[in-house]
C-alpha cells in the first residue's frame, strides 16, 4: 500500500538551514540577527496562536521568487520521500508569494517545478492544494478564481486561517464555483471552531476535513450527533495533525488528544504533519507519537484509499 500525506503546509515546512541560506541570499535581517534559526522557528511552547502564526511571516518572506519557491517545494517533497511517503499533498496560499515581479501563475509553476524535480529523483508524486485565507474574503475569492483558471496544475482547494467567526458558508459562492469545475475540496474545520464548522464544511462541498478533531464533541455517552453520524457513515477522511493541535493550544498534552477515541470509533483517520518547521516534527515523529498513544499498526493511518485520493 502506498503512503500519503494529505495535510502539510509548504510555508510551514522549510528546513531551518534552507531558511538561513535564503535569508542570507536576500539579506533578510530578522533571521540574520537570530542565533539559532531552528529554535527560533520551533513554536512548540508558544503561548498563543498569534505567537505560533508569527513564524509564518518569516518563511513567507523567503518565498518571494521562483527559485526559492521551487527549492522549498523540492525539499519538502524530498523530506517526505525520506519519511517513506509516496504521495505528498502540499498546500499553500499562493497570493502570499505574489509581488511586483512574481505572478500567481509563476508561484504555482515554481511549486510544481520543485515537485517535478523530486519526482524525477525519487518517484514521489506531489500535488498542490491552493488555500484561501478565510480572514480575508477577497483572498478566498481570488484563490477560488485562480483554482478554476489553473485547474490542471492543482489537485484541490482549501480555506485556512482562523476558523472562529469565519465559517465555510461565508464563501459558499466560491466553493460552488470550484466544485462545479470539478476541483477537489478539503476545508480546515473542527479545530479552532466546533462541530458546526464541520457540518458547514460538508455542506460546502468538503470531501475531507482538515483536522476535524472536535467531531469528538458530537459524541456524548456513546451517542452520536448528526454530524458525527454523517462523518462516520460517509467515512469522510479526517486529516489529523496531533502535534499541531497541541502547539496551537487545542489540547494540553498528547494524552488529552482524541485521536485514539476517533480511531476506536471507526472514523476515517489519517495522520498528518501540518507545519513541520513550527512544530519541529516529521511524519516519522507523528507515527511514533501515535504509537506511543497505543494505536496499533500506525502505518495504516498513512494508507489512503485510492478511490478517495485527490490525485487522478
Ligand atoms: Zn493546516
Amino acid at each position: 500500500m502506498l503512503k500519503h500525506i494529505l495535510h502539510d503546509h509548504l510555508d510551514g515546512g522549510l528546513r531551518p538551514a534552507t531558511a538561513l541560506e535564503l535569508a542570507k541570499s536576500i539579506n533578510y535581517k530578522p533571521l540574520l540577527e537570530i542565533e539559532d534559526v531552528e529554535s527560533f522557528f520551533d513554536r512548540s511552547l508558544s503561548n498563543s496562536l498569534e505567537e505560533y502564526l508569527e513564524a509564518f511571516t518569516h518563511t513567507i518572506a523567503l518565498m518571494q521568487n521562483f527559485s526559492s519557491i521551487e527549492r522549498i517545494a523540492f525539499e519538502a517533497a524530498e523530506d517526505m520521500h525520506k519519511n517513506g511517503i509516496d504521495y505528498y499533498e502540499s498546500r499553500y496560499a499562493p497570493f502570499y508569494s505574489v509581488n511586483s515581479s512574481t505572478t500567481p501563475l509563476e508561484v504555482i509553476d515554481a511549486i510544481n517545478s520543485g515537485f517535478k524535480l523530486a519526482e524525477d529523483s525519487y518517484g514521489i508524486k506531489s500535488g498542490l492544494i491552493l488555500c484561501g485565507m478565510r480572514h480575508d474574503a477577497e483572498d478566498v475569492i481570488n484563490v477560488a478564481n485562480l483554482c478554476v483558471e489553473v485547474k490542471d496544475k492543482i489537485i484541490g482547494f482549501d480555506i485556512a486561517g482562523p476558523e472562529l467567526n469565519y465559517p465555510p458558508s461565508l464563501f459558499s459562492e466560491s466553493f460552488k464555483k470550484v466544485k462545479d469545475t470539478g476541483i477537489n475540496i478539503t476545508i480546515h474545520a473542527g479545530e479552532g471552531d466546533g462541530v458546526n464548522s464541520i457540518n458547514d464544511a460538508l455542506e460546502n462541498g468538503a470531501m475531507r476535513i482538515g483536522h476535524g478533531v472536535r467531531i469528538i464533541e458530537d459524541i456524548n455517552d456513546e451517542k452520536f450527533g448528526n454530524t458525527a453520524s454523517k462523518i462516520l457513515d460517509l467515512q469522510v477522511p479526517l486529516e489529523i495533525c496531533i502535534t499541531s493541535n497541541i502547539h496551537t493550544n487545542m489540547y494540553e498534552d498528547y494524552d488529552s488528544h482524541p485521536i485514539v477515541d476517533l480511531v476506536d470509533y471507526g472514523f476515517n483517520v489519517y495522520l498528518n504533519t501540518d507545519n513541520r518547521l513550527m512544530s519541529n516534527t516529521s511524519v516519522s515523529n507523528e507515527l511514533e507519537i501515535a504509537k506511543g498513544l497505543g494505536i496499533e499498526n500506525v502505518e495504516k493511518l498513512l494508507m489512503y484509499s485510492a478511490s478517495d485520493s485527490f490525485f487522478d
